[in-house]
């Protein structure tokens, strides 16, 4: 056959063969059409009923209206921050500031705006700030107290508290006047105690000889009767006064502890050899539980221990019924020399337990006879044993006596 017979065969062959492709091809597309199709309705959770593009359109207008609101809840968040006086700063993972408020700027010194994205070194500019917050990255919660480097000197008290979306919030506030009101009224405590403290105790020795020389005279018993009082009243007056001015000088951190090394058992025997009289006139028995040797030495000054366990054994003696005893045992336990002071009295009601050893706090007056106090024996206790790294604290069963504890590290051996 001529080729020139083919040709138009040829064009209609290929032809039919462009006509097939484009068929198939057609049908190809048409069921992946079909698949994403059915891949978004499954995704939007919609049956074949739907009107897809107007799920599509209501999707997106939700999208849009709740990207409005989170813009909203962080502008109105950010805005009551800056409204706060309280510094807080979010710390994110990497240890960054994420976000900081405008008090947060001030208290730090810093310009307005320039903490965000900053490292903590870099935005604080203080090691000891850093420091807190690795320390709150690394063990949850911390808090520490730092005075600005800036010539504000203002006492900013930084609390760490970890974020539960990740990272850190850092609470900043500022305790300067507090800190100076509690200086004034330290300092004002302190003067005051120590005046009185002079005359009083001239006062007392003066009512002890007069009660002493009224032995020797005759004179009617009610006249001897109100002397005696007014010597026990100005002996409560004096034991008040220095409790004031031990409280407001351990407060203030005045005296510095000495570090000795001090052996329980003998400050154990001298503070009950001292508190002997009181407890004869209370019709009290002391007695002691110790063990035969040494305990181990603990470190620390020995009159402050002598004086904690004064307080502790005078409270026993003061809120125990006659005839009752007061006990006073001591032992090694797991590293610490324990020593607990118990006795047979009044007893502390559970609600009460915890707060005994706030200052001032007394427990109801009513149930216990005779002398009241000034609430201070036991603040001034925790103190003691607190500077000397140790533990304390109290059980109690009502009406059937009280039990006070303390425990300090044994002394690291030499
Ligand atoms: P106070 O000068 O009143 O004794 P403290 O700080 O020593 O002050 O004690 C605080 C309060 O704790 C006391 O007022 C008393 O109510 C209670 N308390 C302390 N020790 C005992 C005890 N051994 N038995 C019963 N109550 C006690």
């Amino acid at each position: 056959m001529p080729s020139e017979a083919l040709f138009p065969l040829l064009l209609v062959a290929a032809l039919a063969a462009v006509a097939v492709a484009v068929l198939l091809a057609r049908l190809r597309s048409t069921a992946a059409t079909d698949r994403e199709l059915g891949a978004v309705r499954e995704a939007l959770d919609a049956t074949p009923d739907v009107d897809l593009p107007r799920a599509a359109r209501d999707l997106r207008q939700e999208a849009v209206a709740a990207r409005a609101d989170a813009i909203r809840a962080r502008d109105d968040l950010s805005q009551m921050g800056d409204l706060l006086e309280t510094g807080v700063v979010h710390i994110d993972a990497n240890l960054r500031v994420a976000s900081a408020n405008r008090a947060a700027h001030w208290l730090l010194g810093q310009r307005a705006g320039s903490l965000a994205g900053r490292s903590a070194m870099e935005a604080f500019v203080d090691h000891r700030m850093e420091a807190l917050v690795r320390t709150a990255a690394r063990t949850g919660a911390t808090s520490s107290e730092l005075a600005t480097m800036d010539e504000s000197d203002r006492v900013v008290l930084v609390r760490a508290r970890p974020a539960t979306a990740g990272g850190i919030w850092l609470v900043l506030e500022d305790v300067t006047e507090l800190r100076r009101l509690q200086r004034i009224r330290t300092e004002f405590i302190d003067n005051l105690s120590h005046e009185l403290r002079t005359p009083l105790t001239t006062v007392r020795l003066l009512t002890e000889t007069v009660a002493r020389d009224l032995e020797k005279v005759d004179v009617p018993r009610r006249i001897r009767d109100r002397i005696v009082k007014i010597d026990v009243e100005t002996g409560h007056l004096v034991q008040m006064v220095n409790e004031l001015l031990d409280l407001s000088r351990i407060e203030g951190g005045a005296p510095q502890l000495l570090r000795d090394e001090v052996e329980l058992g003998g400050v154990i025997r001298t503070a009950l050899e001292r508190i002997r009289p009181f407890a004869d006139r209370q019709r009290v028995t002391l007695a002691a539980v110790l063990p035969e040797g040494d305990l181990p030495r603990v470190i620390g000054d020995e009159e402050r221990l002598g004086q904690l366990l004064i307080n502790l054994l005078h409270n026993a003696v003061k809120f125990s019924e006659d005839g009752t005893r007061v006990v006073v045992t001591a032992r090694e336990e797991s590293g610490e020399v324990l020593v607990l002071v118990s006795d047979q009295g009044a007893g502390i009601p559970r609600g009460d337990l915890d707060r005994v050893f706030e200052r001032f706090y007394k427990v109801d007056k009513a149930r216990v006879r005779g002398v009241g106090g000034t609430g201070l024996g036991l603040a001034i206790a925790r103190h003691i044993v607190e500077a000397h790294g140790g533990r304390i604290w109290a059980e109690s069963e009502e009406g059937r006596g009280s039990t006070f504890s303390f425990a300090l590290p044994v002394a690291p051996a030499t």
